[in-house]
């Protein structure tokens, strides 16, 4: 007997009958396709070499409107730009960078010389977190008043300056404060990039060969660390012979038996990952790695199934060939962007088919800022866990997982308790930071996040009104204490 399963419809070719299985997702395997930049009258004349040159991508990425405009030429209406200029005045918290391998991946199917250019760019989900305009935020709650810039404290948790060590046996290394791209939503927004019109940046006091000197020593002199996120920032930015010369010092110490190298640029710049210089040193830490039987992997970070396109892909391969243990994605789940089962499943399938890419988590959108336009209630992050269960190979299932303050990463179902009418749920943990070495409650204590203020049911929106008008908060940006409740009894 033959079946042929095509999309929902299961037929038996003898014709005796046919069964229809509606599924809630169809899975489709789709080739990978670079979208044509020539179609973009700025990049009209620019070659294939050119294209797949770093050097040629990032000198050419729009860090403004002016350069945004000479790409797309007449493109974009007026109404976007001011839109644009009026949300980098009042609203946005990082820098404009966009490489131009990005840029190509907004609107791909539309010329920009198309009348319906400025719609399909309005639409685009890559645009919405990139290049957000202030039509994008909520007018009502643009912040949530417990957004906080750092608002997963981890400046509090530095153990040295720039490592952050928040879990028991693993350490994030924030090696350097920029990357080659910028995010609208980008939950360092507090350390990591240019100043904006609204926001002002930390800085590092020490040099930076003095902290990344600190770090070492610290992970050298506590073996309970065997894990180290080497992140920033984007280590794509930081010189090849500096990040190589990190990474062989954390090879060097025993306790180290797991390193991921944190960049987005994998999918943003993936010209960086395909240079020569890059592919060979990476092959000299793969087989320092291997031969003392450390993993490293380098974690990635896209939110959109187009932007996973050949070079993307390449540059995925081109990692894997070097001997190191993996390649995974950790997306943001924001709305507007891959807040539904669909787009959350063309994502992963995109890495998995296409880019050997292994789809591991989606955050949460953190409570930053003029987040609130992008975040999702726990409730939907829940329910899109899910409908996105059971489709993918169990090992490439992504988790959806909400960064609490003071806690740290939780699976959307591990909510003790969940307030729906106010939009707070709470939450425990299994470990002190070193924040908490002094507190007999830690371990008791229930840790509160917050739900977009304008999911809620009238009357929990009207809860949140009063509080706001009654003073009964401090205004949002300040450094409110992020929500910790009395211990339970
Ligand atoms: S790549 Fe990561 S660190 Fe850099 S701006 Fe985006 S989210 Fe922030």
């Amino acid at each position: 007997m033959l079946h042929l399963y095509e999309g929902i419809v299961l037929k038996n070719l003898f014709g005796r009958r046919v069964i229809v299985i509606e599924q809630p997702y169809v899975y489709r395997r789709t080739e990978l396709a670079e979208p044509d930049w020539t179609r973009f009258p700025g990049w009209a004349g620019v070659t294939r070499d050119e294209w797949e040159s770093v050097q040629w991508q990032r000198a050419h990425c729009v860090k403004n409107i002016r350069q945004l405009r000479e790409v797309l030429g007449g493109g974009l209406s007026e109404a976007f730009c001011a839109d644009l200029t009026a949300d980098q005045r009042e609203r946005a918290t990082m820098s404009m960078l966009v490489p131009p391998q990005m840029i190509n991946t907004m609107a791909p199917g539309v010329a920009a010389s198309d009348p319906a250019f400025t719609d399909a760019f309005y639409a685009d989900p890559v645009r919405r977190y990139m290049i957000p305009v202030l039509s994008d935020r909520r007018a009502d709650w643009p912040s949530h008043p417990y957004a906080t810039r750092d608002s997963l404290h981890e400046a509090e948790m530095w153990a040295v300056e720039g490592l952050t060590h928040r879990y028991p046996t693993k350490v994030l290394a924030e090696v350097l404060p920029t990357c080659p791209q910028y995010c609208g939503h980008c939950t360092r927004m507090d350390l990591v990039g240019n100043p904006t019109p609204v926001i002002t940046k930390h800085k590092f006091a020490a040099p930076r060969e003095d902290r990344l000197g600190a770090m070492i020593t610290y992970l050298k002199t506590t073996p309970g660390v065997r894990d180290v996120v080497v992140s920033g920032g984007d280590v794509a930015n930081l010189p090849w012979p500096r990040l190589e010369a990190f990474v062989s010092a954390l090879l060097d110490i025993d306790n180290i038996r797991d390193i991921r190298l944190a960049t987005k640029a994998l999918m943003g710049l993936p010209q960086h990952w395909l240079s020569d210089e890059v592919r060979a040193g990476m092959e000299r830490l793969g087989a320092t790695a291997r031969q003392r039987g450390v993993s490293i992997a380098i974690h990635t970070h896209v939110n959109a199934a187009q932007s996973v396109t050949p070079l993307v892909a390449r540059a995925a391969r081109a990692m894997l060939d070097t001997g190191i243990r993996d390649v995974r994605n950790q997306g943001v789940l924001l709305r507007g962007v891959n807040d539904s089962t669909a787009a959350l499943l063309d994502l992963s399938f995109a890495l998995l088919d296409g880019a050997n890419i292994l789809p591991y988590y989606f955050y949460m959108c953190d409570m930053i800022p003029g987040s609130e336009h992008w975040r999702l209630a726990l409730s939907e992050a829940q329910a899109l866990q899910h409908q996105i269960m059971g489709y993918l190979p169990g090992f490439a299932t992504p988790r959806i997982v909400c960064d609490v303050p003071y806690v740290g990463k939780r699976w959307v179902h591990q909510v003790s308790r969940y307030d729906t009418r106010l939009g707070i749920s709470y939450w425990t943990k299994n470990y002190r930071t070193a924040v908490e070495a002094e507190d007999p409650l830690a371990l008791r204590r229930e840790y509160a996040y917050y739900d977009p203020i304008y999911t809620l049911p009238a009357d929990g929106q009207q809860w949140w009104r009063d509080r706001s008008r009654d003073g009964a908060m401090a205004p949002a940006r300040d450094a409110v204490p992020a929500g910790l409740t009395p211990a339970r009894p």
